[in-house]
């Protein structure tokens, strides 16, 4: 059963990560790595549609669970088309992902199937259909784990008899799940008996017990084993485009640093309702002291394991996007300028969540952007190391490091 896959290129890297392009059924070329950020079931259509063309987002995502039985009016069907016709690149997930959400909440109320998936994703326009996974949580019986891998690789076969590789513009990305190297060898071997060849792209699910907090996470090896699958993937398949379900924020640079070429990003919603904003390398931070005591800005932050500080009201000062850009001229800004800034940003109010959105998805672009040409720079380490140095993942970060030092995961001759 063979379909035309996603055509995979890479022109940089440095260490594992790569910057590359994917080039798609329908023509387009997209340059790698990756960003897509998530349309809202909350906020309206003219809000996320002002909002992305204002920050420069590039890439967004939907997902067939939300437009088959969420979008009740069609309203998302409609911001998909606009967007698309503004030029934005668009990748459908199967929403298998909600479906195991559902089923943990216990208020199982819709199904999905390949073939209402391929009917959702054959009636908008997108570059990228995801196949119908079903993902693994926290459970460790082998069994069960192993009989989800093959309900998967089942999906992928039923799609593939539906799917018209002569007609259909948009390009099929398979997924893969697995916490522990046998899992994964276990779905590769499925994925290449069913395509014929090897993957030239595919989606790794199932890694968000491991860099969440959720009840039995600690099962799934955490944050550690999160990137040693990232890594044994990018060893294991050193030309294949390789997408990471669910990974946004800080880990977002881990996703980077081990070589995966594609994300998403779902945080912005819930980060700009609470009211929080994002710097470089720095986590949410509210705009002043609240009642629950949580992160705000402050002018002198201590830099974990030394006595330098960090000035963030500076740093948010200086930001180049274009809601900041008014109030700081030439780099110099006053009292009276920080004052406004934060007054305007800290309302409960539609513009000032507005402008709270532009800031952080600008700043995802902006980071992006950045991360690319460390990567063409050969410094993709040390930018990676700096966002990470006041970070509590820090130790994480030093031992990744060390691993590609010392063992054979440095790829940099692959190409
Ligand atoms: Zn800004």
């Amino acid at each position: 059963m063979t379909f035309t896959q996603i055509d995979y290129h890479i022109t940089h890297s440095d260490q594992l990560s790569r910057v590359g392009y994917i080039k798609l059924k329908n023509g387009k070329k997209i340059e790698t790595p990756i960003n897509w950020v998530g349309l809202s079931v909350a906020e309206s259509s003219d809000f996320q549609f002002n909002a992305f063309k204002k920050a420069g987002v590039t890439s967004f995502l939907s997902n067939v669970y939300d437009l088959k039985y969420q979008d009740k009016k069609g309203i998302r069907d409609d911001l998909i088309n606009r967007l698309v016709d503004e030029g934005l690149n668009h990748k459908i997930d199967s929403g298998g992902f909600q479906l195991m959400k559902q089923q943990i909440t216990g208020k199982k109320k819709f199904d999905l199937n390949p073939e209402i998936v391929y009917e959702i994703q054959k009636s908008v326009p997108c570059d990228i259909g995801v196949v119908l996974d079903v993902p693994i949580g926290t459970e460790s019986r082998e069994d069960k784990v192993i009989n989800k891998i093959d309900k998967t690789l089942q999906n992928l076969e039923s799609y593939l008899k539906i799917y018209d590789n002569e007609e259909d513009s948009f390009t099929i990305l398979p997924v893969i799940h697995g916490h522990d190297i046998k899992k994964l060898d276990y779905a590769i071997n499925g994925l290449e008996n069913i395509i014929g060849e090897l993957p030239k792209a595919l989606g790794i699910g199932s890694l968000v017990p491991m860099v969440k907090a959720v009840k039995n996470s600690s099962s799934t090896g955490g944050k550690k084993n999160f990137v040693n699958i990232l890594m044994y993937l990018r060893n294991k398949l050193p030309k294949t485009f390789i997408h990471a379900f669910g990974i946004g924020g800080t880990m977002a640079y881990f996703a980077y640093l081990c070589g995966v070429d594609s994300i998403d990003s779902n945080g912005w919603i819930l980060k700009a309702s609470r009211g929080v904003i994002q710097l470089p390398g720095t986590s949410d931070r509210f705009l002043r002291k609240k009642s629950h005591n949580r992160p705000y800005l402050l002018t002198n932050r201590k830099i974990r394991g030394t006595k330098k500080t960090i000035n963030e009201i500076d740093l948010f000062m200086k930001c180049k996007c274009p809601i900041c850009e008014e109030y700081c001229t030439d780099g110099i800004w006053s009292q009276h300028d920080w004052v406004r800034k934060r007054d305007d940003f800290d309302q409960y109010t539609v513009e000032s969540r507005m402008k709270r959105v532009v800031h952080n998805l600008w700043l995802y672009q902006t980071e992006l952007k950045l991360i690319k040409q460390a990567i063409k720079d050969k410094t993709s380490i040390d930018f990676i190391g700096k966002r990470l140095q006041n970070s509590i993942y820090k130790g994480l970060f030093q031992e990744i490091v060390k691993k590609m030092d010392s063992d054979q995961t440095n790829l940099s001759n692959f190409l």
